[in-house]
């Protein structure tokens, strides 16, 4: 590896050639901006079930840098295989899989298929080939519903949809991996709520179906595409009654991912780290800046609670922090002008 530059830190890095799955995604494609910028080489695998190409000429565009794009499912053992044998791979981040917690509950072994058995040939392939850091994208939802806020990385774990267990699950294998072969490296990262967009509206979140997100949904209030937001459930136990998450803006997600990488070179062994903001903010709250930062009116409407949804969720995000030297520095106003401009730019999606 070639020391190529100052680190966004100004610490030193070098040069990585760095296997994104599921790196034409929404989080995936926000990342490859960030590994570009810092001089990183990025390959993605990803079979578009959820995203499309136009993603990454948009990524390739942003930074004025090349991708190299299979499109490919990860659950082919060969063609993984070849990519990792052919392209000398530093690390890999595991963001592949099925992400919808609706969906999951109809099709549980669309889910764990997808997600473990992906999981389970990546891992297989990085062996073989002497390829042991890794990031995976896992998510709050492994807390469940937390007995105590904001939440710490060794609080309780008990997801109760097959997404959040096939994310349990997918830390667990890779716990093991780890423990029988102590020379992985493998940050587990546990995202709250990702949000908003790229500066500029070239990228962004692009859902091909009735966004189950809040976010997404709330935009395309703003833009026509939807009539009005449905709230479900004004009577929590929260402050205005609506549910309270942790919104963390796309791109310090994004950068998180990179000091993750910085921290794997460090030998640390197995990590779990929340990203998140370590703020709450109410449905009602998010719906008010959203309108403050469109200049647009979100019709709203307060309808029943959706099963399973939890009152509150917020991280604390000290330990990595404490460790990665990374923190969320964006804010809710940011994270609606950035949503808003990539909804007005594209009212459609990548379309
Ligand atoms: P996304 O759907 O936009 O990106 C996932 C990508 O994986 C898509 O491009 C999809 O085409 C690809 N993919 C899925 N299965 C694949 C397979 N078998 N082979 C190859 N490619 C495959 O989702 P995202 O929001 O970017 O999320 C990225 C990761 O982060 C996911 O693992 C998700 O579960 C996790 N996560 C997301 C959120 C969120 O709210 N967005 C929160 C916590 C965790
Ligand atoms: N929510 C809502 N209307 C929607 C989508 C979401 O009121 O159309 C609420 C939901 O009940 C929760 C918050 O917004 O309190 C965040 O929901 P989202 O699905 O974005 O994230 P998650 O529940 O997975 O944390």
């Amino acid at each position: 590896m070639e020391v190529q530059h100052k680190g966004h830190d100004g610490g030193q890095t070098e040069t990585m050639n760095i296997l994104l799955t599921g790196g034409a995604g929404y989080i995936g494609s926000h990342t490859c901006v960030i590994l570009l910028e810092h001089g990183h080489h990025v390959i993605v695998l990803d079979n578009l079930c959820n995203s499309k190409a136009a993603s990454l000429k948009r990524v390739q565009k942003i930074t004025g840098k090349n991708i190299l794009f299979y499109q490919k499912d990860l659950r082919n053992k060969s063609e993984v295989n070849e990519i990792l044998k052919n392209h000398s791979i530093d690390a890999v981040i595991h963001f592949a899989g099925l992400k919808s917690v609706a969906e999951s509950v109809d099709q549980p072994l669309r889910y764990y298929q997808n997600n473990i058995d992906g999981t389970l040939v990546l891992c297989e392939a990085m062996q073989a080939n002497g390829v042991k850091n890794m990031v995976f994208s896992s998510s709050a939802t492994v807390y469940g519903n937390p007995s105590t806020v904001p939440i710490k990385e060794n609080a309780p774990v008990g997801p109760f949809n097959p997404y959040g267990r096939s994310k349990l699950f997918i830390e667990e294998i890779l716990t093991d991996l780890y423990l029988s072969d102590k020379s992985w490296n493998i940050a587990l990262l546990r995202y709250f709520n990702p949000v908003g967009a790229h500066p500029g509206g070239l990228i962004g979140e692009d859902p091909s179906d009735l966004p189950n997100n809040l976010m997404p949904y709330i935009s395309q209030v703003a833009v026509g595409k939807l009539p009005q937001l449905q709230i479900y459930g004004d009577d929590y136990e929260t402050p205005d009654g609506t549910g309270v998450r942790d919104y963390i803006h796309v791109m310090d997600l994004a950068e998180g991912h990179l000091n993750a990488l910085e921290k794997l070179a460090s030998d640390p062994g197995l990590v779990t780290y929340n990203l998140g903001t370590g703020k709450g903010y109410s449905v009602l709250e998010m719906v008010t800046a959203f309108e403050k930062a469109s200049g647009k009116q979100i019709p709203y409407k307060i309808v029943g609670r959706r099963p399973g949804d939890i009152p509150t969720c917020y991280a604390d995000p000290s330990f990595a922090e404490k460790e990665l030297g990374w923190m969320a520095r964006r804010g809710i106003d940011e994270v609606c002008a950035d949503a808003w401009q990539w909804q007005y730019m594209n009212p459609k999606g990548y379309v």
